[in-house]
């Protein structure tokens, strides 16, 4: 079959790589780190830097369609990709690489996210804090993730001993939800736009724990305007591929967290609790093909992230024939490291 090129070697790649290889395409992979856990599941790896033009090139040539599961692929080397579609498309990620962009272009579809403002010194910080209040979150505008790059501010005290990281950052307010869902969505090449059912999402210390389906009937009120959203989100970009926007629910309805242009970990029960996963879906859309039915399969299921050295007993968890597990081979548990998934099945 035709080659699909994955940006990225992580878990999200190896799992695209799985879903692929059961459609008959062959996968390869580009990725900075030289023990990539998806290049082990892969017919190539090219192993280079992101501005490594040549390299790019190369990988480029070798497939039919690139795509990436890692956000914070460098915008501007991709150019050497040539001729060979790169979907989704690069717009995507520009937007949601900065999350001030990312929020000012989600308002301007109507969207409502946390108040904010950029924050480059120690006076936009106290200007920010005195007029959005505490408490607050200061994030880095690129890069973060698990929560990484963050600072809860509980006070203006907090703000004293901060020593800031010289790159541009946003202040945010805190945001007293409910609780917090995801909106996943798949879109086609011809426009068919499909959405999974969204998973409620338990975060421990900044890093997802869990993620619930069927939706919580406390938040389900509140799904309908967030779909909405992340309709226009994917019509404006004119997405194509699987989408992914994180939401606070709240009295006054859905408050935009983030988005995602990828694959999501809110979305792994999807593997076994949807009739198509996040990963096949997203494989048809790049390569054109018709979508399959996102619908819930189950009657519930629950995925809980396997993080650092927690839960070595897999023998026992396997055990249980409600569980599936999925470890990603990764060979040291630092902590908050993401080691696999666990998806706990409900049966109708
Ligand atoms: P991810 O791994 O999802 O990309 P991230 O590092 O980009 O994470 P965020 O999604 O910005 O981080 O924040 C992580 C979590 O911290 C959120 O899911 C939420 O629980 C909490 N959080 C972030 N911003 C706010 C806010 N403004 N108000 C309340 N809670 C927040
Ligand atoms: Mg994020
Ligand atoms: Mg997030």
């Amino acid at each position: 079959g035709e080659t699909i090129g994955i940006l990225g070697g992580g878990q999200l790649g190896r799992m695209m790589a799985f879903a692929a290889a059961r459609l008959g395409y062959r996968v390869h992979i580009f990725a900075p780190e030289p023990d990539s856990i998806a290049a082990e599941v892969c017919a190539r790896f090219t192993c280079a830097d992101w501005g490594d033009a040549q390299a790019m090139a190369t990988f480029a040539a070798d497939c039919a369609v690139v795509t990436y599961e890692f956000e914070n692929v460098p915008v501007g080397p991709l150019a050497a990709v040539g001729d060979t579609p790169l979907l989704p498309h690069p717009r995507a990620l520009e937007t949601a690489q900065d999350r001030l962009n990312e929020k000012n272009f989600v308002t301007a579809l109507g969207g409502r996210p946390a108040p904010f403002m950029a924050v480059d010194n120690a006076e936009d910080l106290a200007r920010a804090m005195a007029e959005i209040g505490t408490p607050g979150i200061l994030k880095t505008r690129r890069d973060g993730y698990d929560g990484k790059g963050q600072w809860r501010i509980m006070s203006p005290q907090d703000a004293d001993g901060l020593d800031l990281p010289d790159v541009p950052l946003i202040y945010e307010g805190f945001i007293r939800f409910s609780g917090e869902f995801s909106v996943i969505l798949a879109r086609g090449t011809d426009g068919d736009i499909q959405f999974w059912e969204s998973a409620e999402n338990i975060h421990v210390a900044g890093i997802l724990d869990t993620s619930t389906v069927p939706t919580p009937p406390a938040l389900l009120a509140q799904v309908e305007q967030a779909r909405d959203l992340a309709r226009k989100v994917a019509e404006a970009l004119d997405y194509v591929g699987v989408l992914t926007l994180e939401f606070f629910a709240t009295e006054d309805g859905p408050v935009f967290n983030e988005m995602a242009p990828r694959v999501h970990n809110s979305g792994h029960w999807s593997i076994e609790g949807a009739l198509t996963s996040q990963f096949e879906n997203h494989i048809r859309a790049i390569c054109g093909l018709p979508l399959g039915l996102p619908t819930l399969a189950v009657k519930a299921a629950q995925m809980k992230n396997l993080i650092g050295d927690d839960a070595h007993d897999w023998p026992a968890i396997l055990s249980d024939p409600a569980n599936h597990l999925h470890l990603y081979g990764k060979a040291a548990a630092r902590p908050g490291r993401k080691m696999g998934h666990v998806t706990r099945l409900t049966l109708g």
